[in-house]
């Protein structure tokens, strides 16, 4: 048993309130750790001081801001496998899943290493005459990041690293599921250089989180999460006179056209499908193959591989495809999924519900599942299962495909499998989702762009890391500034001769 502390002035903090949650290792069902939870007091303790530390580091030029994220990146890539091990540890998915956790948050850091060109403002020179015109980007001053279970290093890294480096303070709750990730973080961040108070992670449920959204010093709230949870933020933040920026829930499909690789397709859905137990924002969990005979072709690619999956605990390494869910009542939730499914109609080809893993009979695990003849009004369709379930969804024709998808609630990301340009030029153009991939499974765009879904994937108007992290985590103020004559007039500077 180990006990999680907060990190308060650079130092790690006993909580106070008398609360504490239970961190559990999903593989083997254990307690292992209690994390404190929050008081409002002790939120707004956290924010009064980090009010004042963002003074300094405001005033800090935006290249010495950049050389801690150049060090903080050397020391995630010297600390990587700890950072893994740490993340294994309480998510429960395996090891070289947890350390594309870890790179996929490194490379926004990467970016935030050339921070000050996304800084620098903009000119008009003579917009009247005699007159210019230039905007800065000043920073909001302290901002909130609360972030999901599901990626704790990648999520806390896309907040963190972009509003430091414009200028921020940050106080950052982390999931209570997942802590330790984010404490380990602010060490390397101290150590990258970074003045305490700077970066604060507070620990916490509703009570936390309710005591951010109402802090009057707190200027702006990034969120990733559940689509409810995000909505709530969102409007609560916003009536308080936050930005804020919400990323929520997902049902993510993967097309598969009849002239597609379906070994690829296949190899794509079983990858997008199962990875970390189906618990990513981006998981494919819905298959789409147009025709009868695409849709038959593809269950007999998928069945041999989802009956080869390997399911384990991360301890034992490279032999493990997936993990554990994160608690037990996930895993109860997805198994009633599974129950409805069935009840409903669906075609149950591979079913996990009864999987034990031998020396694991306390872990969270849960087979791999294979749905086929789902349709759209099935709670197993309507619902993001998050869990390593793929539901496949016949469709007659490649509109009917592309309609299914339109209709859907979420709007994260999708993709298409075909051999043909046109098809997934028009699929790209027309499709209301925010991320596309093209024969390509999981598109998670790279960090100098930017990441945010439609519908009700994201609340706010501003993506996630890439260009749109520097705007959502400044203000831009504009001068316009005319000069009256000044000494150019009055002084003699010509080469004149003397008479
Ligand atoms: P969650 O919504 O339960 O929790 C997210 C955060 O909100 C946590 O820090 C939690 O402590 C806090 N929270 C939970 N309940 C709250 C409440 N009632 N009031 C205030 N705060 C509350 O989400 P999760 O289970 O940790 O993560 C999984 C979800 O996140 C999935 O829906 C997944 O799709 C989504 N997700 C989205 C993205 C994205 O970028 N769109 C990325 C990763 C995960």
């Amino acid at each position: 048993m180990y006990e999680i502390k907060h990190w308060i002035d650079g130092a790690q903090v006993a909580g106070g309130s008398g609360r504490t949650a239970d961190v559990f290792n999903p593989a083997t069902g254990e307690v292992q750790a209690t994390v404190p939870l929050a008081s409002a007091d002790e939120v707004n303790a956290a924010v009064a001081k980090a009010a004042e530390a963002q003074k300094g580091w405001a005033a800090t030029n935006p290249q010495r801001r950049a050389r801690v994220m150049m060090k903080f990146g050397q020391l995630i890539n010297e600390n990587m496998d700890a950072l893994a091990e740490a993340i294994s540890r309480e998510h429960g998915k395996t090891l070289p899943d947890a350390r594309g956790d870890v790179q996929r948050g490194l490379e926004v850091v990467e970016v935030c290493m050339g921070g000050p060109h996304m800084l620098k403002g903009e000119f008009t020179d003579d917009g009247g005459s005699g007159i210019d015109l230039y905007s800065m980007r000043q920073p909001l001053g302290v901002v909130a990041g609360i972030t999901p279970f599901n990626f704790p290093a990648m999520i806390p890294l896309w907040k963190l690293a972009p509003a430091l480096t414009c200028g921020n303070a940050m106080i950052l709750k982390p999931s209570e599921r997942t802590p330790s990730c984010s404490m380990m973080l602010a060490e390397l961040l101290k150590e990258a250089g970074l003045p305490d108070g700077v970066l604060q992670v507070v620990h916490g449920d509703k009570e936390a989180v309710d005591a951010i959204l109402d802090n009057e010093t707190i200027q702006g709230v990034g969120f990733v999460g559940s689509t409810p949870i995000a909505q709530y933020i969102y409007g609560r933040a916003a009536t308080n006179g936050k930005r804020a920026q919400c990323f929520g829930g997902a049902k993510n499909h993967l097309v598969v056209m009849p002239d597609a690789d379906l070994d690829k397709a296949a190899d794509a859905l079983l990858g997008a499908g199962y990875g970390a137990a189906g618990e990513r924002c981006m998981a494919v969990s819905v298959a789409v193959p147009v025709g009868e005979e695409t849709a038959d072709r593809l269950i007999e690619k998928l069945m041999p591989r989802v009956e080869a999956l390997r399911v384990g605990p991360y301890t034992a390494g490279e032999d493990v495809d997936f993990g554990p869910l994160i608690t037990g009542a996930a895993r109860d939730r997805v198994k009633g999924l599974i129950d409805k499914g069935v009840e409903e109609g669906a075609t149950l080809l591979a079913d996990g519900r009864d999987f034990r893993m031998q020396g694991y009979e306390s872990g969270f695990f849960l087979g791999p599942t294979l749905f086929d003849n789902v349709t759209p009004d099935m709670e197993i369709y309507r619902q993001e299962v998050f869990g390593p379930v793929l539901s496949q969804v016949r469709a007659a024709s490649y509109e009917e495909a592309l309609k299914l998808v339109m209709e859907n609630e979420y709007g994260n990301g999708v993709a298409i499998y075909t051999g043909d340009g046109d098809t997934a030029r028009d699929f790209a153009h027309r499709v209301n989702v925010g991320m596309v991939g093209i024969n390509f499974p999981i598109p998670v765009p790279l960090s100098y762009h930017t990441f945010g879904g439609w519908k009700k994937s994201a609340f706010g108007d501003l993506n996630q890391y890439g260009p749109d992290a520097f705007r959502f985590y400044t203000k831009t103020k504009t001068v316009t500034a005319r000069w009256f004559s000044g000494i150019k007039d009055g002084g003699e500077f010509n080469f004149k001769a003397i008479d």
